[in-house]
């Protein structure tokens, strides 16, 4: 007999969504394990491991019991990065019981589909995306490391379409990260480029998981 589908996963849990455009709104999160980069300013390392192996039967029986209590309409799909599992059965389930669904994900794999909202976050050296996504992504997140530079924003800007925002992510909201995405604002607005805003970590603020 074939075993049901499983998923390599951290955790799941009940929070508020703390960053880009859904910003604050209550959410339940699927924290899926392992991601293919290694960022080193990545603030879920943990996520890095192996996790634990869940049917999609065992993960929307969490899912279920969380939203009983929650208010949240939506599950995000977050990792590690959410689109190295086959996580289409998971984002069908989901659906079909009336919840919406975000992805979280860094963009070098392909979208899979059905997803409300793609949130992709391109990261170093390469900012680069799966060609999908162009028509995809809701948003657009990037992280004010060390790294970014203003030519990566400009590149990352071009690469999608005018309509949608780029969002400059302080790192851990850092004050030397907050004056540089006010900097790469400002010079982004010079060099003409549209749809760019800076934006917050809003959960770690607020003291939420
Ligand atoms: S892509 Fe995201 S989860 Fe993966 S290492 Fe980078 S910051 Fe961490």
């Amino acid at each position: 007999m074939r075993r049901p589908p499983t998923l390599r996963t951290i955790e799941v849990f009940a929070s508020i969504q703390g960053e880009g455009l859904r910003l604050g709104e209550p959410t339940i999160f699927v924290r899926l394990a392992g991601c293919n980069l290694r960022c080193s300013f990545c603030d879920t390392k943990f996520a890095w491991g192996r996790g634990r192996a869940r049917s999609v039967a065992d993960i929307m029986a969490e899912v279920r019991a969380l939203w009983r209590d929650s208010p949240a309409r939506w599950v995000c799909l977050t990792g590690g990065e959410a689109l190295r599992q086959p996580v289409a059965p998971l984002i069908r389930a989901l659906r079909k019981d009336g919840l919406n669904v975000q992805v979280e994900t860094n963009g070098t794999y392909a979208p899979q589909p059905e997803a409300d909202w793609y949130t992709v976050s391109p990261k170093p050296p390469d900012y680069e995306a799966h060609p999908l996504f162009r028509k995809k992504a809701r948003e657009v997140k990037l992280v004010v490391s060390r790294h970014l530079t203003a030519g990566a924003v400009r590149a990352v800007r071009r690469a999608f379409p005018a309509r949608t925002p780029v969002i400059l992510q302080p790192q851990g909201n850092a004050r030397w990260s907050m004056r540089k995405a006010v900097r790469l604002l400002e010079e982004a607005s010079r060099q003409g480029l549209g749809n760019i805003r800076i934006g917050v970590q809003l959960h770690k603020i607020y003291g939420l998981k």
